[in-house]
């Protein structure tokens, strides 16, 4: 240490303090990193990495980028789930003599990050905290960004499947764990396979005390805040936590932070990772992208606070039917009123974000420009809450109260920031004219000595009989004369001269300088005073934190119930009746995305009937591409809409209340985890059997189907035995399945109806008419479908000739799939060798659970053998 310069010893002494960041160390006019720091940010960043000296040997390893482009590159190290420690010089370093003093300013970390550059302006950013004994696990979300704080606890269990529900349905970019689960393996695993970018930390022992832990919240959180969570000590723990990480790395107060909302796991639709995905709720399975989602269909809102909203809705449908109807009579009474609807979209379009822009505002960051957004932000508010006011719905005229106009906010903003402010708050130039008398003054004054300084010149232009004379500054010497060469006899004495230039001499007076330091005095004073002025506006706008925030939560609620109703309007969806019995009644249902992907009408609608009682199962049998899985998943779609207060596609729907919707369908990217694709189906059939309840919603897409055919099918009809039984689950299930033999099922439990969906048969073509009628199928149509598909005549022509000699011998010789005979029948021996390979390999194909993709897949792998 001792070799080190001092500087390195300043930097050691900072980064053994925050060994988990990348320390960016403020030099000059750059942020530098050190030694692995550099060498990972080189490479993440792609930054030259070169070298320092640093007292020893060895010179350092070192890259930098410039601090006013630094926030680029920090956000993408905080993407990539890195912390980023900023070391600012401390003090001036033109005052100081020696080592210029530094600090950690902020820390900043995937969950912690405020700037709207760094952060998708449509999704929260939360940051999670973790705490559980024995008996139960404190959960705690944050979005520091808009000050929003979700608390809720439930009992600990081994198998964690609330906790990983809870953390996959806010997705936290940052996850603190601390206690006994910090060293949990299990809960690891599943947040690195599920959360692969999500920075995760184990705060100290010291930091969950009780008593430490109670004190820090109660400085925080009024009483009334405290009394929610008053009885529970994970809770405080976990919060406790949670403030004490964000006080050391934000290095601010937390003031926006200052409301706990309470939930309680059964007020929300249960909806776990896989059928979150499954669904495609807010992104879809493969391209991981918002369009195509039911997202992408709902989601019309028109500011980045209703966006937010939105997303949090769909993802959270609700289990109260009083609040269900609330937001639906706000729906249809939006829906009922085109004119003032369309009104209200106008309104809202063009307003910014003011939640997170009162973030900024009340941490002191905000800049002149961002005070000008919210201005702009607040003009559209005395419109809006006009034409929302005749609207008489419940939510609505709550929201209408909840909407301060807030004239006096934009009144102070408009009176005194310019139009278009600088970017920096310390230079002048934001304060408009007419707003303080004091400094109006002051810029007159300097106005007048700019006049006085053009006085001077005339006067010395005079005096002197120097015709080019002129007055100028710079930085280093202030303002002086200068004269060119051909004039320097003609310099009256008086003069001081101060440099000289090849061709002229720059010389000060007395006068001058005294002009001048009236002048420069006036500058720094007004700029100062403007600072000041700039802050007052800032922090009158920051007391006025509870109005404002009210107003952008309704702004946000109102956004979404006009984008759902606009939605409903334009796609012709009806007002579901949300009941509290069992049945699930849908007259002419549509599938959301797939009927806005199709050109007009093109959709065929079906009718559902589900209920408690006959109608608890329908086994759905069909060719593939016949509609099956859209079916099913229009379905589970049209329950979560109606649960989040929404209207459906369909011409009449009834809901009962489902409390959780479970899905099984295929698994083809679960591949890359390494588990077959038949362990992944078993392990989520067995999380569905011993999750759901009687009031739970089932959509089991042909289970069974990555084993051999005899295996597959006797655990489909005991997982429908067991989904069936009332005694046992009793729940109502949406069941596809390729065995046919499974529909004689329908005679054999209560409850269980087969369906099968329409196909034509003309010749060998066939005609999909989407139509879901009852009965089961009666063929499965392989080798059409596959002709569809575009296998060639020849392949489809022997592949009827085998399903023909399959179909009239005993069955089970032929169809076990693992299993393909050994021993071909004299005709095949006699045949080529490839040819009979080929043929061998058709023969181990189960033609009825061939996707239209592997088919075409054996195709190409057929062809390559011929
Ligand atoms: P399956 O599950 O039976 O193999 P899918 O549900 O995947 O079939 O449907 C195949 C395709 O058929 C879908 O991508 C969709 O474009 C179309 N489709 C499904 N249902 C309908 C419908 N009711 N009306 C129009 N097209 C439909």
């Amino acid at each position: 240490m001792a070799e080190l310069s001092p500087m390195m010893q300043q930097y050691f002494k900072i980064k053994e303090e925050n060994k988990d960041s990348i320390l960016f160390f403020r030099l000059g006019d750059f942020y530098e990193m050190f030694f692995d720091d550099a060498k990972l940010a080189s490479k993440e960043l792609e930054l030259t990495l070169t070298g320092r000296d640093c007292g020893q040997e060895e010179r350092a390893p070192m890259c930098g980028v410039p601090f006013h482009s630094a926030e680029s590159y920090i956000a993408r190290l905080v993407e990539k789930g890195y912390k980023v420690a900023i070391c600012e010089q401390t003090e001036d370093p033109k005052a100081t003599k020696g080592l210029v003093k530094r600090d950690i300013i902020r820390v900043i970390t995937p969950g912690t990050v405020m700037e709207s550059s760094m952060l998708d302006e449509s999704e929260n950013n939360y940051i999670c905290s973790l705490y559980a004994d024995k008996r139960y696990t404190g959960v705690v979300f944050c979005d520091i960004s808009t000050g929003q704080l979700f608390v809720s606890r439930f009992k600990s269990d081994h198998s964690f499947s609330q906790l990983k529900d809870q953390i996959t349905s806010y997705n936290p970019k940052e996850l603190l764990i601390s206690g006994k689960l910090a060293q949990n393996k299990v809960l690891h695993l599943f947040i690195k396979e599920k959360l692969p970018n999500a920075a995760v930390s184990h705060p100290d022992e010291s930091r969950c005390g009780l008593l430490e832990c109670t004190a820090l919240l109660e400085q925080q959180f009024s009483k009334e805040n405290m009394d929610k969570i008053a009885d529970s000590n994970e809770l405080i723990i976990a919060l406790g936590v949670l403030m004490s990480y964000l006080k050391d790395t934000q290095k601010t107060g937390l003031e926006r932070i200052d409301t706990i909302e309470l939930y309680a796991e059964d007020q929300y639709m249960k909806l776990d990772f896989n059928t979150r995905r499954n669904l495609e709720l807010t992104r879809t399975m493969i391209a991981k992208e918002k369009k195509h989602s039911l997202l992408w269909v709902l989601d019309k809102t028109k500011t980045a606070m209703g966006k937010r909203l939105m997303k949090f809705w769909v993802e959270h449908p609700l289990m109260n039917i009083t609040t269900i109807l609330k937001r639906q009579n706000a729906v249809e009474e939006l829906v009922n009123d085109t004119v003032n609807r369309l009104e209200l979209t106008a309104n809202l379009t063009g307003i910014f974000d003011i939640e997170r822009l009162m973030t900024k505002i009340v941490y002191g960051s905000a800049n002149a420009r961002e005070l000008r957004s919210l201005c702009q932000a607040l003009t559209n508010l005395p419109a809006l809450k006009a034409t929302l006011e005749p609207f008489k719905s419940k939510l609505l005229h709550e929201l209408y109260r909840d909407i301060d106009p807030l004239d006096d906010m934009r009144a102070l903003i408009d009176e005194a920031i310019v139009e278009d402010p600088p970017f920096s708050v310390r230079e002048g130039g934001l304060i408009k004219e007419g707003y303080s008398s004091p400094l109006d003054e002051l810029k007159h004054d300097m106005n007048d000595s700019t006049s006085l300084l053009a006085r001077i010149e005339a006067e010395q232009k005079e005096q002197t009989g120097i015709p080019k004379l002129k007055v100028g500054y710079n930085r280093v010497f202030g303002y002086y004369i200068e004269v060119t060469n051909s004039y320097k006899n003609l310099v009256p004495e008086h003069y001081i001269r101060k440099q000289t230039l090849t061709n002229c001499e720059r010389y000060i007076t007395p006068e001058l300088k005294e002009i001048e330091s009236r002048i420069l005095g006036a500058k720094e004073r007004s700029v100062a005073i403007e600072y000041e002025l700039f802050n007052d506006v800032r922090e009158q706008i920051a007391l006025n934190l509870d109005r404002i925030e009210r107003t952008a939560k309704a702004i946000a609620a109102l956004d979404v119930l006009v984008s759902l109703a606009n939605v409903a309007a334009d796609n012709r969806y009806t007002r579901p009746d949300v009941t509290q019995n069992s049945v699930i009644r849908l007259k002419d249902s549509r599938h959301p995305v797939v009927e806005a992907l199709l050109s007009d009408a093109m959709f065929v609608p079906n009718d559902v009937l589900l209920d408690n009682i006959d109608n608890r199962i329908a086994i759905i049998t069909g060719p593939n591409m016949a509609g099956k899985s859209t079916y099913m998943r229009q379905v589970a779609l049209i329950v979560l809409m109606a649960q989040m207060g929404s209207f459906v596609p369909a011409s009449y729907a009834e809901i009962g209340l489902v409390d959780a919707i479970f899905t099984r369908v295929g698994a083809s990217d679960d591949l890359a985890s390494g588990q077959s694709t038949f362990m992944v189906e078993m392990n989520e059939v067995a999380n569905i059997v011993s999750h759901a309840t009687s009031k739970s919603l089932l959509i089991l897409d042909e289970i069974g189907r990555g084993t051999s055919t005899y295996d597959g099918m006797s655990i489909a009809r005991a997982v429908l035995e067991f989904v069936a039984d009332k005694k046992k689950l009793g729940a109502r299930a949406l069941f596809a399945t390729h065995y046919h033999e499974l529909t004689v099922m329908e005679e054999l439990l209560d409850g269980v109806k087969n369906y099968n969906i329409a196909v034509k048969k003309r010749g060998d073509e066939i005609t999909f008419l989407r139509r879901i009628v009852p009965g089961g199928a009666d063929e499965s149509y392989g080798v059409e479908v596959a002709k569809l598909a575009g296998l060639p005549d020849s392949i489809i022509e022997r592949a009827k000739e085998i399903l023909a000699e399959l179909n009239s011998s005993a069955p089970q010789e032929h169809i076990q799939h693992e299993a393909p005979a050994q021993e071909d029948s004299m005709q095949l021996s006699l045949m080529p060798d490839t040819d009979s390979m080929i043929l061998k390999k058709l023969r181990a194909v189960d033609v009825n659970t061939l996707t239209p993709i592997e088919a075409m897949n054996l195709l190409y792998e057929l062809k390559g053998m011929a």
